[in-house]
């Protein structure tokens, strides 16, 4: 290799290791959205905190998850923080979209999981926390809200070690909490940080007030502790009495955390713009690189032999479309994920999944209130592609020459359907290319045709599911639908008067597991599925965990 191709190697590496692909995953109403505003707010896309553009600006821009309070749309927004490209991949915290969930957590390496500090770790929490272990995703805590009446940091540490089984290190210690809550101690430099201004923009880098002293010293004494029991080197200078300096805690705590054995816990209140800058941080010290994890695996579809694909933009092309989204400007965008090799605009890629050669016209960068238009996309980096037509969610994108196919992403049956009805002859129409576009973006979501009544029948994750694709339809689309009741797809399991209060196993259509919940149970009138937190979700609950009670 030439000194240049070489210099020209470096600098890539350079890159990715700048590089985070990450997701901010929590239970709704935790404060996602606010966390993400504000982290779109410090690394200077957004104005002031909490500004939104309708159409294009931050991640929730769509009406009505405005107005329910949820998130459904997985976009990619990119920003930057201390010379790193930090790509965040928006997950919905709604347990009907668990499966939303799940295919970010594909395409992510590491997560952000924001915690309420009044209410700690919640069911939805656990389910996610689940669904991020199965895909051995790094996290990060952050346990939001201080400020609230009843927050209590240490209860909250204690619900990750009870209930979610993780190791936490906590690196923060919060001075003051509810309305007093001033400051955080960083337990590994042993500072305080000190707001002084609402939009938290004034710190004061402080000593360790002295009435927190000891509270901060013992949470820093089990932070080192846990950090030299993970890094051999660390333990035998630890052993002999050494003092681990705040750059050997930082790359050790970064190995373990990357390595699922800690996960470091910081705390803040987003809407008080406290702690986000120091979450920003951690972000990039403790999450990890496209360089950081396992090199993708796939198999030749004409060999069917394993093929292992580095991060490397210099090897052939390996990417896997994880988001379809009808876009008003630009008709359909499709989000990828690259592995390796590069996309580049204007070329041609073979679609591994469909045998389909596709033409990428364009590539767009999604900042949180500009587009960018680029290039090429190199491995370990998001994009939207506009241009691809037969491509679909979980689709695997290669070069023509040598292909590779990625394992698809695997969506479980709907388990909910309701009949629509268009209002007018000229409704029709509108409504099936409604329908057709909503379909092409929800691989959950189904349309059929019922033989017998004719009638245009779509079927969904759970009512909550369905009440947002049917409000699209009305809000973006202008069709106007009569929608009929819900109905549940599984007849089965639940068939006399039960309640039962404990962990599940949810399934649908016999594929397996995908989450863990506390539930009260309710039968459905008509039989099959269930009822949680007043709203049918359906599928089928395995019998022994009901309970032989009336
Ligand atoms: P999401 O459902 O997880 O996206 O949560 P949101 O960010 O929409 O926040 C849910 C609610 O909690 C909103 O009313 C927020 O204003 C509020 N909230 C978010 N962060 C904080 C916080 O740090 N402190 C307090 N007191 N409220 C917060």
């Amino acid at each position: 290799m030439s000194t240049v191709q070489a210099q020209v190697t470096d600098a890539r590496r350079v890159i990715l290791q700048r590089t985070r692909n990450i997701g901010i995953i929590a239970h709704i109403d935790a404060g996602k959205t606010t966390t993400t505003e504000r982290i779109l707010f410090y690394t200077g896309r957004v104005h002031r905190p909490g500004e939104v553009h309708e159409g294009s600006a931050t991640m929730d821009w769509m009406v009505q998850e405005r107005e329910r309070g949820i998130t459904i749309t997985a976009a990619a927004t990119t920003c930057f923080w201390r010379d790193h490209r930090i790509n965040i991949i928006d997950t919905p915290g709604h347990v009907d979209f668990t499966v939303e969930v799940e295919r970010s957590l594909r395409v992510l390496d590491g997560g952000v999981v924001v915690f309420d500090g009044v209410h700690g770790v919640e069911p939805q929490s656990e389910t996610v926390w689940r669904q991020a272990d199965k895909y051995r995703v790094p996290r990060i805590c952050f346990i939001n809200k201080l400020d609230r009446i009843g927050a209590n940091y240490e209860r909250a540490i204690e619900m990750i070690r009870e209930r979610l089984k993780a190791r936490p290190a906590v690196i923060q210690w919060p001075i003051g909490l509810e309305s007093d809550f001033r400051g955080i101690i960083d337990l590994i430099d042993f500072r305080a940080r000190l707001y002084h201004d609402e939009l938290g923009q004034n710190i004061e880098d402080a000593e360790v007030p002295e009435d927190y002293r000891e509270v901060a010293q013992s949470w820093r004494h089990a932070l080192v502790e846990q950090i030299a029991e993970s890094n051999e080197e660390l333990m035998l200078k630890y052993l002999e009495g050494e003092e681990l300096t705040p750059e050997e805690l930082r790359a050790g705590l970064r190995a373990a955390a990357i390595t699922g054995q800690l996960v470091p816990v910081l705390c803040g209140s987003a809407l008080k713009n406290k702690g986000i800058q120091l979450l920003l941080d951690a972000i990039v010290d403790y999450l990890p690189s496209p360089l950081d994890i396992p090199p993708v695996q796939g198999t030749n579809p004409l060999t069917g032999e394993t093929e292992i694909r580095e991060a490397d933009e210099e090897a052939p092309l390996a990417a896997l479309a994880f988001k379809i989204q009808a876009d008003p400007h630009v008709g359909r965008l499709t989000y990828v994920r690259v592995y390796s090799g590069r996309l580049t605009s204007g070329t041609y890629v073979y679609n591994s999944t469909k045998n389909e050669r596709e033409r990428v016209s364009r590539l767009l960068r999604m900042h949180a209130n500009h587009r960018e238009e680029i290039e090429y996309v190199g491995a370990g980096d998001i994009c939207a592609v506009i241009g691809l037509k037969k491509t679909f969610t979980g689709d695997t994108l290669s070069d023509p020459d040598r292909p590779i196919l990625l394992e698809a992403i695997q969506f479980p049956e709907p388990v909910i359907s309701v009949a629509v009805e268009p209002k007018t002859r000229a409704d029709q129409d509108k409504l099936a290319l409604a329908l057709q576009r909503l379909a092409e973006e929800d691989p959950t979501f189904q349309v059929r045709i019922d033989p017998e009544s004719g009638q245009t029948i779509i079927s969904g994750m759970g009512e909550l599911h369905l009440e947002v694709i049917v409000d699209r339809m009305l809000r973006e689309f202008r069709v106007g639908a009569n929608i009929g009741r819900p109905q549940v797809a599984y007849k089965e399991t639940i068939t006399r008067p039960v309640r039962v209060e404990g962990r599940f196993v949810r399934q649908t259509g016999g594929r397996g597991q995908y989450g863990h919940v506390w539930l009260e149970l309710e039968p459905l009138p008509r039989g099959g599925g269930f009822i949680f937190e007043d709203r049918i979700v359906g599928g089928v609950v395995p019998k022994e965990f009901i309970p032989a009670v009336e």
